[in-house]
């Protein structure tokens, strides 16, 4: 089966993450055993993007969520870094900014939303408004609980102007969560990376779970569905999602645009400049 069709939360069911194995490698026996796999499908991502580009008619929004050391950034330095520079992009959300926090929540999320051509990732999302605002009640629950429906409608209408969505949440375990934990302690150049609030999250992890529960059972929709991908085994992490992301362009069908000007009457002129050489 297609990592597509595997990984899809269905809309309108309602997973439990504890029946998602987060080790779950498919076939793979190891990273080794996965490269000619991956190294296929990052080529495949280049030009597809490419053609997003050329295309210039559609947009490609990619939001990641997981918990702290849920490979995010892997994730991002691996799918973004087989892309061209020109014609993508990344936006980290954080705590919102006094002028983000004067607006509604889905304000700083449209502004950052692709343009036509773009292919943009979103390191956090909008999501974070029904993930550690519901977990910390920074709004009453009768403030989140109707976010579910705004962000479905917010998604739709970004669908109706062309942008395709796919959201990922990166599946790990509390045990994984942990020994990155320690390897970030352990190598001093990753020391800027760990942050106090790590261990106190942690410490909410079955709150967390609930939470992303309820997410992906209301906000997986047709039209913007969410992908659990297992995530303990980074390769295969980026395996999946290169080869989702892959199946999702290849659909579209693009072909590089129709040239603008009339190619033969440009050849001869063209055979006219190189004879004067
Ligand atoms: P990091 O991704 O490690 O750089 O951390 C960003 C932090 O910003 C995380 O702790 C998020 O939970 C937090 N954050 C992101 N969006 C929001 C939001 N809407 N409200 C409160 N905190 C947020
Ligand atoms: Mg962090």
């Amino acid at each position: 089966m297609r990592y597509r069709d595997q990984f899809r939360v269905e809309p309108g069911s309602a997973p439990r993450l504890a029946a998602i194995d987060p080790s779950f490698k498919d076939k793979h026996e190891d990273k080794a055993s996965a490269e000619e796999e991956l190294a296929a499908k990052t080529r495949r991502l280049r030009e597809l993007q490419y053609l997003v580009y050329a295309d210039g008619r559609r947009s490609v929004l990619i939001c990641l969520q997981a918990l702290d050391a849920g490979g995010k950034d892997g994730t991002i330095n691996h799918v973004l870094g087989a892309m061209n520079p020109q014609g993508t992009r990344v936006h980290a959300f954080k705590v919102p900014s006094p002028e983000e926090a004067a607006h509604d929540f889905l304000w700083r999320a449209h502004v950052h939303a692709p343009a036509r051509g773009e292919v943009v990732i979103f390191n956090r999302s909008h999501y974070e408004d029904v993930l550690v605002v519901r977990v910390h009640e920074l709004v009453p629950e009768a403030v989140w609980s109707r976010r579910y429906a705004l962000i479905n409608e917010f998604e739709r209408n970004l669908v109706e102007n062309g942008t395709h969505i796919l959201k990922f949440y990166l599946h790990i375990s509390e045990d994984e969560q942990l020994e990155r934990f320690k390897q970030r302690l352990d190598d001093p150049g990753r020391w800027w990376k760990i942050s106090e609030s790590d261990y106190t999250e942690r410490a909410r992890w079955p709150a967390y779970r609930a939470a992303y529960e309820d997410m992906l059972a209301r906000t997986s929709t047709e039209h913007a569905p969410w992908y659990v991908i297992p995530a303990n085994h980074k390769w295969f992490r980026n395996l999946a999602i290169s080869a989702i992301v892959v199946d999702t362009l290849e659909a579209l069908g693009m072909e590089a645009p129709a040239p603008t000007v009339d190619i033969a009457e440009i050849r001869r002129r063209y055979h006219a400049a190189a004879r004067r050489k």
